[in-house]
């Protein structure tokens, strides 16, 4: 069984179904792909912006590190700053130096246990109370020597928001004595924070570890100092993960936007911190995918495209295949149509078709028989089908040899045959069949035959008894004829005898009788001489034989010599006449009397001019004799063939009206015609035509006339 039924694929849903699938995939693969590349640039995007978070880490741990490192030496200074002397002075230039050298400090201040402070790199904060800040009221509370504190964000005494980290400084036992502080320069972060932004549409924000906005850059309007631990901001869902690292996209309660975030808790290894920084880098969601947006656009409106280019082409497709079907429909149904007129014609005519194949391999075989024929030869169509030679059997032994030979006949010259003979149907009927057949060579080397065949008994008993009775009509007129010619004989010596003894006797009016019937028997006898005549033709059966008609219009006009001469007729005789297959004498005869009467009926003022001439016309020769006399009536020109008619009254020209009779009856004897043509007063033609070559067949009715 095949996969699939081609009716299956030629079904139109199934077409629809197939390219829906198609264009389901192909869709479904455009959409996966741009998934894919959306979350590779998302993957991208995240990517760097964590490392940009991470560059801020690495550069903000070091600066604190620096800072512990810095506010560390000044703790384990300050017993020795304190001893006697002029430690302030020599202090404050040591902080001033200090907070040169690290750029990201603003200001240093060390304050007593109350938190006046006590030294700074700044002149105008010494003697300055702090003890109410955030990083000294914090640390004065827990102290911890080893805790680096970092305050919230506050704006200092200078106006300007810092944020401050700090240490305790603790006395010999460890106690609280005071605090050391170094305030973080906004403007180093900005610029530390601002050289990580790689796009136009990307932050980067500092915030202390409780959630108040210390730097951002670019540098937004409200931002310092803003609390960002509100619930469901990204800064309260970073505290409540518990992670020091997180990536968010969502919308931002800081500035209402859709942004991905990376964020990060700055806690430098080795430092205790009180409170980590958190640095968020974060980009405009939207700007990240401009380039993907405008791909996934392009692949879209490809896909598009071939969407509907692909409805379009099948719908088209569909059309032209309906429009395909249905004229293959008609066109079977004109086949099916001339088929059943062929096969309803078949039947019903009563004449048998046939297709008979002589291979190139030697053998035979029907391509078709049609019902008559079977019907006709008393076979099966399906046996002779299976074997040809059937119907070769049921041929008349007889006859058979003359069918092989017409058949060979055609075949060799390419040329369409004839046969008549006899077979015997399997009833053992013997039937007298036509058979008709032309031969076409195919590419392969084989011979189709197409023929027909019917029956011809009827037909042939028919022709028989005509035979016979015409045989028997010839018999009786040449019986009568010559029988009649002895009393006429009788009547007319008699007559003469009365004449020659008692015309001196006898009245005028007795002579003038007498003369009369003399006459009357003289017209008789020639009468009968030409019945005679007519009846004679063909009586003696002989064969034909190839006759050269130059040869016999020679013969023809030698005979009639001396009724030219009288005429002073004149002749025109085309070169080279034909030489065809017939019976000497009666064609001299033929041609005599045709010849004969163009001389006999000339005009009075003129003398006879006549031309004979032959034309090829197929397998026939068509011999002409035009004369230039009186003419035919139309009327008359088929009159003129029957015995005893005559146009003309008896003292006007010889004759007995038989001569064309006789000229038909040759004609015919030879398978051939005589007609003529004529505008009277101008001339007549006549026409006679004769087969090329003139075959006896056995059956033909001179084989079979009675002879004489
Ligand atoms: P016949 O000549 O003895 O009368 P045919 O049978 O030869 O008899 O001719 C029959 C008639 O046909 C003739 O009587 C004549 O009227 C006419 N006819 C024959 N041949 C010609 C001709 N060449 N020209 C004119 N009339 C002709």
């Amino acid at each position: 069984m095949p996969f699939l039924d081609f009716r299956l694929i030629n079904a139109l849903p199934f077409q629809w179904g197939l390219l829906a699938v198609v264009l389901l995939l192909l869709g479904g693969n455009v959409a996966y792909n741009l998934h894919r590349e959306h979350q590779a640039a998302l993957d991208d995007e995240r990517k760097s912006l964590e490392i940009q978070a991470h560059v801020i880490n690495e550069n903000l741990s070091q600066e604190l590190r620096a800072t512990n490192a810095a506010l560390q030496e000044l703790i384990d200074n300050y017993h020795f700053w304190k001893m006697p002397g002029s430690w302030r002075e020599g202090t404050v230039i040591h902080l001033k130096s200090l907070a040169d050298v690290m750029p990201g400090i603003r200001t240093f201040v060390i304050t007593d246990e109350k938190g006046i402070v006590q030294a700074s790199n700044r002149a105008e904060l010494l003697g300055f109370d702090v003890a109410n800040r955030d990083f000294f009221s914090t640390i004065k509370q827990a102290p911890d020597k080893a805790r680096l504190y970092i305050s919230k964000p506050y704006k200092s005494v200078l106006n300007a928001y810092i944020m401050g980290v700090s240490r305790m400084i603790p006395g010999p036992k460890g106690e609280f004595m005071g605090v050391v502080n170094a305030s973080l320069d906004p403007d180093y972060f900005r610029t530390l924070l601002g050289s990580v932004n790689y796009a136009p549409d990307m932050w980067t924000a500092l915030a202390h570890g409780s959630g108040i906005q210390f730097v951002m850059m670019p540098d937004r309007e409200g931002q310092t100092g803003k609390n960002l631990l509100q619930p469901g901001s990204m800064f309260s869902r970073h505290v409540e993960s518990r992670s020091d690292e997180n990536f968010f996209i969502g919308t931002t309660l800081n500035t209402g936007e859709k942004r991905m975030l990376a964020v990060l808790n700055i806690k430098p290894a080795g430092l205790s911190m009180d409170t980590p920084l958190v640095v968020a880098v974060g980009r405009e969601y939207k700007a990240v995918f401009v380039d993907w947006r405008r791909n996934a656009w392009m692949q879209g409106m490809v896909f598009l495209a071939v969407f509907l280019s692909s409805i379009a082409a099948l719908a088209f497709y569909q059309r032209r295949s309906r429009q395909f079907e249905n004229e293959r429909r008609e066109a079977e149904l004109a086949l099916q149509n001339s088929l059943s007129d062929f096969n309803n014609l078949v039947t019903q005519i009563p004449v048998g078709v046939y297709k008979f194949r002589m291979q190139a391999d030697g053998r035979n075989r029907f391509d078709y028989v049609s019902p008559r024929w079977c019907q006709l030869l008393d076979v099966k169509a399906h046996e002779v089908y299976q074997d040809a030679s059937i119907a070769d059997k049921r041929f008349h032994l007889d006859d058979y040899d003359s069918l092989v030979q017409r058949n060979e006949a055609a075949k060799r010259d390419k040329k369409p045959f004839e046969w008549e003979g006899r077979i015997i149907r399997g009833d053992g009927e013997i039937r007298w069949i036509h058979l008709e057949s032309s031969p076409s060579l195919l590419e392969n080397g084989d011979i189709l035959w197409n023929g027909i065949q019917y029956d011809i008994t009827e037909r042939k008993h028919l022709d028989d008894e005509l035979r016979r009775s015409n045989a028997e009509l010839e018999q009786f007129a040449y019986v009568a004829s010559h029988d009649l010619r002895e009393p006429l004989r009788m009547v007319n010596s008699f007559v003469t005898l009365l004449d020659k003894r008692y015309s001196g006797k006898l009245d005028p009016q007795a002579r003038e009788f007498i003369a009369f019937a003399k006459d009357g028997a003289l017209r008789m006898d020639r009468l009968i001489c030409d019945l005679l005549e007519y009846s004679r033709i063909g009586r003696r059966g002989k064969p034909h034989s190839p006759v050269n008609l130059d040869e016999v219009v020679d013969e023809a006009l030698l005979n009639l010599k001396a009724t030219s001469d009288a005429v002073k007729g004149h002749f025109e005789v085309a070169s080279g006449l034909p030489t065809i297959s017939g019976d000497h004498d009666e064609l001299v005869r033929l041609f005599q009397n045709l010849i004969g009467n163009a001389l006999k009926y000339h005009k009075p003022d003129s003398p006879p001019l006549v031309r004979l001439s032959a034309v090829k016309r197929h397998s026939n020769w068509i011999i002409s004799v035009e004369d230039s006399g009186i003419g035919i009536a139309p009327e008359h020109l088929d009159r003129i063939f029957g015995i005893f008619q005559r146009l003309h009254g008896h003292g006007e020209y010889e004759g007995t009206g038989i001569g064309l009779a006789i000229c038909k009856k040759i004609a015919e004897r030879h398978k051939g015609h005589i007609w003529a043509e004529s505008t009277p007063g101008q001339g007549s033609r006549f026409y006679v035509s004769l087969p090329e070559s003139n075959p006896q067949s056995p059956s033909s009715p001179m084989a079979l006339s009675t002879p004489s």
